[in-house]
């Protein structure tokens, strides 16, 4: 039977190459919260492609914006003006509050984007010796797999192998404003940070740390980056996790949910001063923008807006977590988060019940071994919610 789910499977074992583990389900229709597989069993979806999917599978109006755009043009280079980018551009300068915007496509792109911003503006405008700009990034960092972010990554796994590694980089404890101090120097140009660690576990810094690290950032002159590009655009019950301290960024990196679910678009936000040192020839993408990923961004924050997804993530988040701290199991070490971004920290190991829940019908993935990670779609209802929380309590407490 070559339309089953195993063959599809052994195809991919096959062809593909085994840098993931994927959980034993092959995902042919989506709708919302659900998906489906070939046979039709259906499954709540609470990974959401690591919160790329805030609007839900196939957002009705995301999907219509993709159709309508691909029936007039899809891509152009930015050889040429197109009639969607500056909308685009506008929709994006709005939510952030800075005036310039830089599209990319990955949100990798995006970082590499950010940091050749940083360094430059280091060299130009703060006037750090050429070549010497460094960059402060936090233990238990991801930022991406590109050969420079895997430079400054903790995680051993992720750099066995890779290098010779870009220089330029000093690793700090995350949450620790004291180590933050003793690391800036004259030559420090940037603190890349993400306001809450997705792929460490969901790690929420100190309260204030983040307000204090900014201020420390003004005080030295160091540009505040923040990778918002998992936990942006509604996830943790705010537009931005940054806004939890009120704190404005020199820099937003946006991905994953920018695209609607859809398309792979990213950007870096910020003011003039810091993205103008971009001149023409020095930086670039040839599907950067492109028509097609601009309709569904555009589409992708109007539904965010009026859907109010953020204030949803924040009610059905702190309903959640309020559910989940009741557990009574020696199995769970911590619950932690903001919104509808929750890790469920165990004391052993993670992945025996993520495939114990995708046998109820729940598809969650284990992040750093011991956390499950919960990241629903935020058009998630109260009562799926509440079916959500029977699957993992029922695991979770035998
Ligand atoms: N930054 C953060 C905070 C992320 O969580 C991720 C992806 O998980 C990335 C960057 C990289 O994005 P992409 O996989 O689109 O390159």
């Amino acid at each position: 039977d070559h339309s089953s789910s195993s063959s599809f499977m052994e195809l991919e074992l096959q062809y593909g190459v085994s840098n993931y583990v994927p959980l034993p389900i092959v995902i042919a229709r989506a709708e919302g919260v659900f998906v489906e597989d070939p046979e039709g069993s259906r499954y709540m979806d609470m990974l959401s492609a690591y919160s790329a999917m805030n609007h839900g599978h196939r957002h009705p109006k995301i999907i219509q914006a993709l159709i309508e755009q691909a029936e007039r043009v899809t891509l152009t280079s930015r050889a040429f003006y197109h009639d969607r980018l500056g909308e685009l551009y506008q929709a994006i300068a709005r939510i952030t509050g800075k005036n310039r915007v830089l599209p990319m496509n990955t949100g990798a792109e995006a970082v590499e984007t950010a940091i050749k911003a940083a360094r430059r503006w280091g060299h130009e405008r703060k006037g750090i010796p050429e070549g010497q700009a460094e960059i402060i990034v936090c233990e238990g960092n991801f930022h991406g797999r590109t050969v420079t972010i895997t430079s400054f990554s903790s995680e051993e796994s992720y750099k066995s192998g890779f290098g010779p590694f870009t220089p330029g980089f000093r690793v700090v404890p995350y949450g620790d404003i004291e180590a933050l101090k003793k690391a800036i120097h004259e030559h420090t140009a940037a603190l890349l940070i993400e306001p809450i660690q997705g792929e460490a576990g969901i790690i929420v810094p100190p309260t204030g740390f983040l307000r204090q690290a900014a201020k420390l950032c003004r005080d030295h002159r160091v540009l505040f980056i923040a990778d918002e590009i998992q936990t942006g655009l509604g996830r943790t019950g705010r537009m931005f996790a940054s806004d939890w301290e009120n704190v404005e960024p020199d820099l937003y990196i946006l991905g994953k949910a920018l695209g609607g679910g859809v398309m792979p678009v990213s950007a870096v936000a910020a003011d003039d001063d810091i993205l103008n040192v971009f001149t023409p020839g020095s930086h670039g993408s040839t599907f950067g923008g492109n028509p097609l990923g601009a309709a569904v961004a555009i589409a992708a924050l109007e539904v965010l807006e009026e859907e109010r997804l953020a204030d949803r993530s924040l009610e059905l988040g702190g309903y959640l977590m309020t559910r989940l701290r009741t557990l009574q199991s020696s199995l769970i070490k911590d619950v932690r988060g903001r919104g509808l971004f929750i890790g469920i920290e165990l004391t052993t190991a993670a992945r025996p019940y993520c495939e114990q829940l995708k046998a109820l019908g729940l598809l969650v993935k284990e992040t750093h071994e011991h956390t499950i990670r919960l990241a629903p779609p935020l058009v998630i209802t109260k009562e799926e919610l509440d079916w959500a929380f029977e699957q993992l309590a029922s695991v979770l407490q035998s």
